[in-house]
């Protein structure tokens, strides 16, 4: 069987030459005489791994030196509850904008721990659009700050940052790391889980202020400390050493690239490709207000279930799989992540036109 078109939301596609590249040292890393499945975390070969991996994401992002980097553990979900653990130093109190699922998640744990207020909501109309903020709904005293930047599941994404003043601004970017460029002095915090964009499951990167790390509640477990993986390099317990060896190579194909500002200009493209046939389509049409489109996924309906079901069947018959919608907004989306190509997406429309000829 040959590949596919990917487009599932995540675990996502990764570039075929990372993977071809991954293929050939499978057996043996170059001087090791070891799979890096294989090697001690602690190695010499694992090292130049870590730090590479972790030079390449601090040059591709821009990442001032005031920032750590942290190779972790237990998803973006972890880091609902790791954030306000470390960040509830003084009113524990966090602002949170309710964009979707992701952000509710993020404010239910925030909520063991603390005070949580939600700042605004779009869930009176499914998440379909990002709630217009104002800045006197804001608590002053909050300890953070929180958006979820591409809402993965309902297919928005913020493209105004809110000016928090001095309450750091916290976001969730496991959606959009490495898509488009984000300004990380604008943050005190940013956490992604790398299976969207960067890996496979298993890692977590969290890019935090250094003022930021120290202060965790007493009750924090020490695996949920950033001051202890700050500490000890992300080597306080073993990494998902694997995981990141595959970022690194990730890392150095975005950069041969061009870096994220290609890759960004490469996703602008792609997604208006798709979005500019929902506009012109009489069958299919998408489901996000057009000032908030997500460049990564894109949510689309034909209004029929029954429609929308045949057309998921067809298209995976024809190589485009995993459109299924998520089941809270139903239909379908394309998760179109910096390893879908342009050609995938072309390929995708052509057969969403043959479809809509054939289903008039
Ligand atoms: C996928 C996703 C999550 C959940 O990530 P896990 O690594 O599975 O915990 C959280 N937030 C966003 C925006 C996501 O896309």
């Amino acid at each position: 069987m040959s590949r596919v078109y990917n487009f599932s939301a995540g675990p996502s596609a990764l570039p075929v030459p990372v993977l071809e590249q991954a293929q050939r040292e499978m057996l043996e890393y170059p001087g090791s005489g070891m799979s890096v499945m294989e090697m001690s975390h602690r190695s010499k070969a694992y090292d130049g791994i870590i730090k590479g991996a972790e030079a390449l994401l601090r040059e591709i992002m821009e990442i001032p030196d005031n920032y750590k980097v942290l190779f972790l553990q237990g998803g973006a979900s972890s880091q609902f509850a790791m954030v306000p653990l470390n960040l509830f130093t003084k009113s524990k109190t966090c602002d949170i904008v309710i964009t979707g699922q992701w952000a509710k998640k993020a404010a239910s744990e925030a909520a063991k721990y603390g005070k949580v207020n939600k700042v605004a909501s779009s869930d009176d109309k499914v998440f379909s659009y990002i709630p217009d903020l104002d800045a006197a709904t804001f608590d002053k005293d909050a300890d953070y700050f929180h958006i979820t930047y591409n809402n993965t599941i309902y297919g928005t994404r913020f493209t105004t940052l809110p000016d928090t003043g001095s309450v750091p601004l916290v976001s969730d970017i496991s959606s959009c790391i490495l898509s488009q460029k984000i300004d990380v002095s604008k943050f005190g915090l940013l956490y992604a889980g790398a299976q969207k964009n960067i890996a496979p499951a298993g890692l977590t990167i969290v890019i935090v202020r250094e003022d930021l790390i120290g202060n965790a509640m007493e009750i924090t477990p020490t695996m949920f400390d950033y001051k202890i993986h700050a500490d000890n390099d992300s080597l306080y317990n073993t990494p998902p050493a694997y995981c990141i060896y595959i970022c690194k190579l990730v890392l150095e194909w975005v950069k041969a690239l061009g870096g994220v500002e290609a890759m960004e200009k490469i996703n602008e493209k792609k997604a208006k490709i798709l979005y500019d046939f929902l506009d012109a389509s009489s069958l299919f049409r998408g489901t996000v207000v057009a000032r908030d489109r997500s460049l990564m996924n894109i949510p689309f309906v034909t209004g029929n279930e029954d429609m929308d079901a045949k057309f998921i069947k067809e298209a995976a018959a024809a190589g485009f799989v995993n459109l299924k919608g998520h089941r809270t907004v139903g239909g379908m989306r394309a998760s179109i992540y910096n390893a879908m190509p342009l050609e995938g997406v072309e390929a995708l429309v052509d057969f969403m036109k043959k479809f809509e000829s054939e289903n008039k």
